[in-house]
């Protein structure tokens, strides 16, 4: 856990007064060629959001980002992730949606501005695939739509992350556009599957593209610098029982029933870890206080007809953490919590439940924030939104993590989103347009001007 609090705030006229004379003076002109051109932007970010690229079909936003980086004159290539090689990594893991749909048809994008010196590196990074939209009958907007209301733009994936990649793809474009020649080289990735657990996505470039000095995820973070992500483990208990006519109960053992106490054995040891478990960074709003971790019960599937005892009963559930803890530590809680239960019932001393770990299983992480590359970025996100900065990060899984696992220092920082996997999904344009406008002076300072 850190010993670094969650804010910086700036006080003090002073503070206040420099603040004012920085805003109107530093800009680059590529950062005003933004703004002047920041209908664009939002064009660009409505024609992502137009396409659906739900985890597994990510092919035609991919296709549609490529073309747009090679309009824009950057060397820019699809990348197809190779199971062989993903397969033998000690961060790999099966995705859903590999299993499902295998990597086939489902490319990265990458692309390269190359330096004119030997200024040092940045990858911007980006997912583009979103979470399903269902249910649609909570929505007001078409979630495929990219309505504007005011200074909000609706749709799935508009905020996650959506904008952000329009912002990355566009921060690239302006130094373009303006000429600006850097020093170090800019690597700008779209990849897939990160709400899947971003294996062959993000961890694929990891292994197989060049290595950056830095990198940015522009996830919606409300200007907040992201420095922490979460450990996620996706476990199913699978409780046995025997099937018998309603009338006669007697003769089976319902599974549901036997089920019941161990879920409520799941939600103690949740309280219990809440209670006892902190990090600062994850419980920076208010609302997130005792809740840097979860035990959620996801899935619930048992019997097929009100007259037959279940047979079976089967739970799926995520556990995240903030780092602190190892899997084994967090694993070996899990499963002696659900053992303590069975030993408790004859029927399940007998006949133990099951417990298996699949799918998303991520190892927290934490970035460094006295990092010279996290100073870089919090002065100038103070100069451009005039605010104090908060560090967060540490309830969710983010592929950030596997820039700092492969020795990248990387931050999340992007723009104001609501409701992200939820209906009505919105994006704040003036927010984007800002993050859009950091992300070109991080380029010109981090990689130095040529
Ligand atoms: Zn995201």
């Amino acid at each position: 856990m850190s010993e670094v609090g969650s804010f910086r705030f700036l006080n003090g006229k002073n503070t206040i007064s420099k603040l004012v004379f920085i805003m109107g003076s530093h800009k680059s002109a590529a950062s005003l060629w933004v703004r002047k051109n920041k209908d664009e932007l939002i064009s660009l970010l409505q024609d992502l959001v137009r396409i659906p690229s739900i985890t597994g079909k990510e092919y035609d936003v991919q296709k549609f980002i490529l073309e747009k980086l090679k309009e824009i004159d950057l060397d820019t290539k699809f990348i197809f992730p190779d199971i062989n090689v993903l397969k033998n990594h000690d961060e790999f893991f099966e995705t859903t949606s590999f299993v499902n749909q295998g990597y086939d048809n489902r490319p990265n994008v990458f692309s390269v501005l190359k330096g004119k010196g030997n200024g040092s590196s940045l990858c911007l990074s980006g997912h583009v695939d979103v979470v399903s939209p269902e249910p649609l009958t909570e929505w007001t907007r078409d979630p495929w739509g990219g309505e504007i209301e005011g200074n909000l733009l609706f749709g799935r994936g508009s905020g996650d992350m959506k904008a952000g990649i329009a912002a990355m793809v566009f921060a690239v474009q302006a130094l373009k556009e303006t000429d600006t020649k850097l020093s170090g080289d800019i690597f700008l990735e779209t990849t897939i599957e990160e709400e899947d657990g971003g294996v062959g996505g993000n961890l694929y470039m990891r292994i197989t593209q060049p290595k950056p000095n830095a990198a940015i995820i522009p996830e919606p973070s409300d200007y907040t610098i992201g420095l922490a992500s979460a450990g996620v483990m996706y476990f199913r208990v699978v409780v046995p029982g025997f099937p018998a006519h309603a009338a006669t109960a007697h003769f089976g053992e319902n599974a549901i029933l036997k089920m019941v106490p161990i879920i409520e054995a799941l939600k103690n040891l949740n309280k219990e870890r809440q209670k006892t478990i902190s990090y600062p960074y994850a419980e920076w709003d208010p609302s997130m206080k005792g809740r840097a971790t979860t035990i959620n019960i996801g899935v619930i599937s048992a019997g097929d007809w009100p007259s037959t005892v279940p047979g079976l009963c089967e739970i799926k559930c995520r556990v995240g953490w903030p780092p602190g803890e190892t899997y084994k530590e967090v694993r070996d809680q899990i499963e002696n919590t659900i053992m303590d239960v069975a030993k408790k019932d004859n029927w399940l001393r007998e006949h133990p439940p099951r417990i298996e770990w699949f799918g998303w299983r991520a190892r927290p992480h934490e970035q460094n924030p006295d990092h010279p590359f996290v100073k870089l970025l919090e002065d100038q996100v103070i100069k451009h939104i005039g605010r104090r900065v908060a560090f967060t990060g540490g309830a969710a899984g983010l592929d950030t993590r596997f820039f700092v696992h492969h020795g990248v220092p990387a931050v999340v920082f992007g723009p104001k989103a609501e409701r992200i996997h939820s209906s009505d999904e919105r994006v704040d344009l003036e927010s984007t347009i800002k993050v859009t406008e950091v992300l070109v002076e991080i380029m010109t300072n981090w990689c130095g001007l040529f």
